[in-house]
């Protein structure tokens, strides 16, 4: 990356209203068949020019593609049954129904490569392509077939591994995998966890980035952040062999989280995607705030590798607020920016 401290998101920004509803998860979509292609072209288009308004240095689909992170990924590929449900429970803090694994997983044919095209024709910055990590998708489906959780992530790796080569290929620069999973099954991410994400990025030339984060700003998971406490030291267990991974950028929150920030030394040498916008408020950061989460990363961050991000998608907001975030990264960004060149 030519510049100093590149801009990004984690990943979803809010949809149009005209597309989906506003401010909500699993949002239905209000078109159909051509008119709901066309729409999402649309959305799509407008998402990445509000990011290039704001100064965004590696820009995204904004998500505008799909419903969920994770079920849309799955509802592409054979082996699951998305009418036959059973309730779980979702990174061990709140039951949902959820699809069944029936058969064998694959992927018949490519899931997001054409939108990656559409957004590549769109513009010559930079373009990160979000996809699941193996672990949370094993943590949305109830498996009546594998019986293993670590087989089945090792069937996932697989079919993304496929994927994320056709994505390079389509002209993607950095493709993440979003694994919050890695926050709460400390032993299986040791276990398997990491090399089944190893698994998902070989052969790949482009850039591989992890998202691990503690959930959208929705209050299954806000409620699940205050039985935490004032330390939030969840990263300190997947971090050294992180470290020692292939992945080549790591996606963190770090903005109003209480995740001390010297944890960060234990993946010194990683790019490190700092998130410096917290999306569980609608309250606006000022580009004073941003810097100084940017600051505090610095201590333990080498400046070249230090990617200033948001905590993670924006996808529940309002478009009003997220884009006062996206304005607040690139001007919390630039002050900094502008303090390393004054040294
Ligand atoms: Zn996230």
């Amino acid at each position: 990356m030519k510049i100093l401290l590149p801009t990004s998101t984690a990943g979803s920004l809010p949809k149009p209203s005209w597309l989906a509803q506003p401010e909500t998860l699993w949002s239905p979509w209000k078109l159909q068949d051509e008119e709901l292609i066309e729409g999402k072209q649309d959305a799509l288009r407008l998402s990445l020019e509000d990011q290039q308004r704001a100064g965004i240095d590696i820009v995204s689909d904004g998500e505008q593609t799909r419903q969920h992170f994770v079920t849309t990924f799955i509802e592409h590929l054979s082996g699951v049954d998305f009418e036959k449900r059973q309730t779980v429970r979702i990174r061990n803090r709140y039951d949902a129904s959820v699809p069944t694994v029936v058969g064998a997983v694959t992927r018949q044919k490519p899931v997001f490569v054409e939108d990656a095209r559409f957004l590549r024709q769109l513009t010559k910055q930079p373009i990160k392509w979000a996809l699941p990590g193996p672990m949370t998708m094993i943590d949305t489906l109830y498996d009546s077939h594998y019986k293993s959780r670590e087989k089945l992530a090792w069937e996932f790796a697989k079919i993304l591994n496929q994927e994320a080569r056709e994505l390079e290929a389509a002209g993607v620069d950095i493709i993440q995998f979003d694994e919050p999973a890695f926050n709460v099954f400390f032993d299986e991410v040791n276990d398997w966890g990491i090399a089944a994400l190893e698994r998902a990025i070989e052969g790949l030339k482009c850039e591989t980035a992890v998202h691990i984060c503690y959930g959208y700003g929705i209050k299954a998971n806000t409620d699940w952040k205050k039985t935490l406490g004032s330390e939030w030291r969840q990263y300190e267990e997947a971090f050294p062999k992180l470290q020692t991974s292939n992945i080549d950028i790591i996606s963190l929150e770090c903005h109003n989280s209480h995740v001390p920030m010297d944890l960060l030394e234990l993946i010194r040498g990683k790019k490190v995607m700092v998130g410096a916008i917290d999306v569980a408020t609608n309250t606006i950061e000022t580009p004073e705030e941003v810097a100084n989460t940017l600051r505090k990363a610095l201590r333990f961050v080498d400046a070249d590798k230090l990617y200033p991000s948001t905590n993670c998608g924006m996808a529940p907001l309002s478009r009003r607020v997220a884009t006062g975030k996206l304005n607040a990264l690139s001007a919390g960004a630039e002050i900094i920016r502008r303090e390393l060149a004054a040294k």
